[in-house]
């Protein structure tokens, strides 16, 4: 009897063993092709950069900022249906009418920001949450804000399991900014505005920059850099013709 127990268990310890050595190696070899579509994207990146050089008056981005693309799984920001088209150079649907942004944009927006590792940044628009990664990478302090819930809770909880420890998410209308963190070293919206937010203006530091979608609803807008020098003078400068969803809420 005990021997014929002992046999069952023995089994049983090696069926539970032999499905885990399969999902192990179905995760690894997962694992292995985003990892190859993630390197495909950064040579489309690479090549959009080049192919826009006459608008980003350069041929290549900070090769800290594609250090960051080439890090940040962006298989584990798209909903699961989405995940076989995850590195497609193109924005995504997440969910409640909205997308992740195409990478090679985000590349661009960070790239304009300058990122500096002791910097303080402000995201409007978290979405996924996988522009805010990007920035977490480069920067001390990311500060984002999504004014739809159910998104904004999701990205929190994402890089929250991603371990992006500097990263704090909040829900409301980033039209506002949020005061008690700024000013900020850097402002990214990802939503497009008609008007440059005076309050995010105003929570720039001097020699900050912002890089913001400017233009009406649904329409091609004109991606704009805004700097504040150390007088705290503040030019603007359009980059190149993008397409956002629009920035929402009461303003
Ligand atoms: N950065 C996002 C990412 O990496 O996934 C993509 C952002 S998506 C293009 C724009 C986001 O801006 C949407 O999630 C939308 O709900 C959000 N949004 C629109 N208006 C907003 C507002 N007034 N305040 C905060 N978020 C806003």
């Amino acid at each position: 009897m005990n021997i014929i127990m002992c046999l069952c268990r023995n089994r049983f310890v090696l069926l539970i063993l032999s499905v885990f050595v399969l999902l192990m190696g179905t995760f690894t070899q997962a694992q292995e092709n985003y990892t190859k579509a993630r390197q495909a994207m950064i040579k489309e990146i690479e090549a959009d950069a080049r192919i826009t050089s006459f608008y980003i008056n350069k041929k290549e981005f900070d090769p800290k900022v594609m250090a960051a693309m080439s890090k940040v799984p962006r298989h584990e920001f798209v909903p699961w249906q989405e995940r076989l088209s995850a590195y497609a150079n193109r924005p995504l649907p997440i969910g409640h009418g909205q997308t992740i942004s195409q990478p090679y944009i985000v590349a661009l927006m960070t790239d304009l920001l300058k990122p500096e590792r002791q910097q303080k940044v402000l995201e409007v628009g978290t979405g996924s949450g996988y522009q805010a990664a990007i920035l977490a990478e480069l920067v001390a302090e990311v500060f984002t804000i999504e004014i739809i819930e159910p998104l904004g809770n999701q990205a929190k909880e994402r890089l929250k399991q991603l371990n992006y420890r500097n990263v704090t998410v909040r829900i409301g209308d980033g039209y506002y900014g949020w005061e008690e963190q700024g000013p900020f070293d850097g402002i990214v919206v990802t939503a497009a505005s008609s008007h440059i937010p005076p309050p995010l203006i105003q929570q720039l530091k001097p020699g900050g920059r912002m890089v913001i979608p400017v233009g009406s609803r649904f329409m091609v807008q004109q991606l704009v850099l805004v700097e504040k020098d150390a007088k705290g003078n503040v030019t603007t400068r359009q980059i190149l013709p993008v397409r956002f969803v629009p920035l929402t809420g009461k303003h």
